[in-house]
């Protein structure tokens, strides 16, 4: 029998509880192998413990709704045909569509894919935006490609997903090694799937197009913008200057380069940075615009000439207040985070820190913008962007930042008042609130039948 006060969860518009209470068998045990869903569920756990998450409302989250495998047949430029593995997981669309980027990567995996998918669900519920969470992916390296043949691959892999793709049910975006050109592809393939009179009714099918094709503007360099903002935010709290404040960023394609850009305008320091192809580090400052340069010549920011030498370990021990990780996942583990000399960690990247690594940042007392906030612009902006596109708008770009930062901003608010009232970690806290609103209208909709 439940009586009130053991009852944890209940619809505000029924007067019946509608769970029983929970026990310790609710948390949801992560599979042996320690994948990165296994992270997800870990972080999960942590944050549905805390608040008595709905038992039942748990089981749904900890798992995807749909996950789609294809297997597509190219034809490469000297004739011969291969066979791609491509990916597409729905994870949640309890808030909207599925939203979420596509990868290209050698390391893309059913795994991966449902992790960045859950991700994407909770960083739409804590901004407020009215997606769900997904992502996809090939598992190849682009780089071995001709333009010809990666336009081929995405065309085929757009045709492939068919109809598991829409404007109104899942909308793709760019992410690592894919850009506005690939959303451009895909849209096209995409339309020419679709009635000749719906077409122009269907270009929000991806976001980060180009801006000619219905693209926004200030969605290329939205993620980086919002690292930056965040950044901004938590310095102003901590009653710390950001001017001459030294940061260091890992992974200089759109994420890193454009929060370093950022990062700079507002006057700090960039350091150091690593991205695929090694390190280079400079403690009197890197001129960013010329690394820029030198990275669209040289493919990398290996030897750029403005910076010296510096290996993985040697790049992890920098001595910079800030570390802004912005290219893969499980940078930040129990062998790096000890190395860290910084202040504060920005995950501009999704998953750039394990569990093991987070409590040791913790232990140490480093901040950590969580991913699901601080790379949240990308996905504010893309829903700017779908926005524009269905009422036939175009936003110029000081209200495109204007309204990035205001959501931005109040996502941050939400997250340090909830860190404060719980007294827990801000990454805990980000759950919280991400949580605590997909519980709710969980709670109000009910489960059919
Ligand atoms: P990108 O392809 O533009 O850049 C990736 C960068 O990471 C490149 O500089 C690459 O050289 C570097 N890199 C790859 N492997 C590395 C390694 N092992 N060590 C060091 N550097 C490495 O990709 P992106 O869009 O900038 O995405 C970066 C991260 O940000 C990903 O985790 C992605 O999921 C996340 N993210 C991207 C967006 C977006 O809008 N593009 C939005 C939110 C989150």
């Amino acid at each position: 029998m439940l009586t009130r006060e053991t009852i944890i969860t209940r619809n505000e518009y029924l007067d019946e509880p509608i769970v029983p209470p929970r026990d310790a068998s609710d948390a949801i045990a992560p599979v042996a192998g320690h994948g990165l869903f296994d992270n997800v569920l870990q972080q999960f756990n942590a944050a549905a413990d805390l608040i008595r998450l709905d038992r039942n409302v748990r089981k749904i989250l900890a798992r995807t709704k749909n996950e789609i495998v294809v297997n597509f047949p190219v034809r490469m430029d000297n004739g011969d045909v291969e066979v791609f593995t491509g990916y597409r997981v729905q994870h949640n669309d309890t808030l909207g569509p599925f939203k979420g980027g596509l990868r290209f990567h050698p390391d893309v995996n059913l795994d991966e894919v449902r992790a960045l998918a859950a991700w994407m669900t909770w960083k739409c519920a804590l901004v407020g935006v009215p997606f769900g969470g997904a992502k996809g992916g090939i598992q190849i390296d682009p780089a071995r490609y001709s333009i010809g043949e990666r336009e081929r691959i995405t065309r085929r892999f757009a045709f492939a997903l068919g109809d598991n793709i829409g404007p109104e049910y899942d909308i793709p975006a760019p992410d690592v090694n894919t850009n506005a050109q690939i959303m451009a592809w895909f849209m096209d393939t995409y339309l020419s799937t679709v009635p000749p009179h719906q077409r122009q009714n269907c270009i929000h099918v991806v976001t980060g197009k180009p801006i000619e094709l219905g693209g926004s503007a200030g969605r290329e360099k939205a993620t980086g913008q919002g690292v930056a903002v965040a950044v901004q935010c938590w310095y102003e709290d901590h009653g710390l200057p950001l001017r001459d404040a030294t940061f260091m960023v890992q992974g200089f394609g759109n994420v890193g380069s454009w929060a370093a850009r950022q990062l700079a305008a507002l006057g700090a320091r960039l350091v150091a940075v690593e991205d695929v192809t090694g390190a280079v580090a400079n403690p009197s400052g890197l001129d960013i615009d010329a690394l820029l340069a030198y990275v669209r010549t040289h493919g990398g920011v290996a030897r750029f000439p403005g910076g010296a030498f510096a290996d993985h370990i040697m790049f992890m021990n920098t001595p910079a207040d800030i570390f802004v990780p912005a290219a893969m996942e499980n940078q930040i583990t129990a062998e790096t985070a000890p190395w860290l000399k910084a202040r504060l960690v920005a995950e501009g990247a999704n998953g750039p820190t394990d569990p093991a690594g987070d409590a040791i940042l913790r232990a140490r007392g480093i901040g950590v913008l969580p991913d699901i906030l601080a790379n949240a612009g990308g996905v504010i902006v893309s829903y700017f962007e779908w926005l524009q596109n269905k009422r036939r708008e175009s936003w110029d770009l000081k209200e495109v930042d204007g309204q990035l930062r205001r959501k931005l901003i109040a996502a941050y608010e939400q997250v340090r008042a909830k860190a404060t009232e719980l007294k827990t970690d801000w990454r805990t806290a980000a759950y919280v609130v991400a949580l605590s609103r997909l519980e709710k209208v969980y709670l109000e909709r009910g489960i059919f039948p």
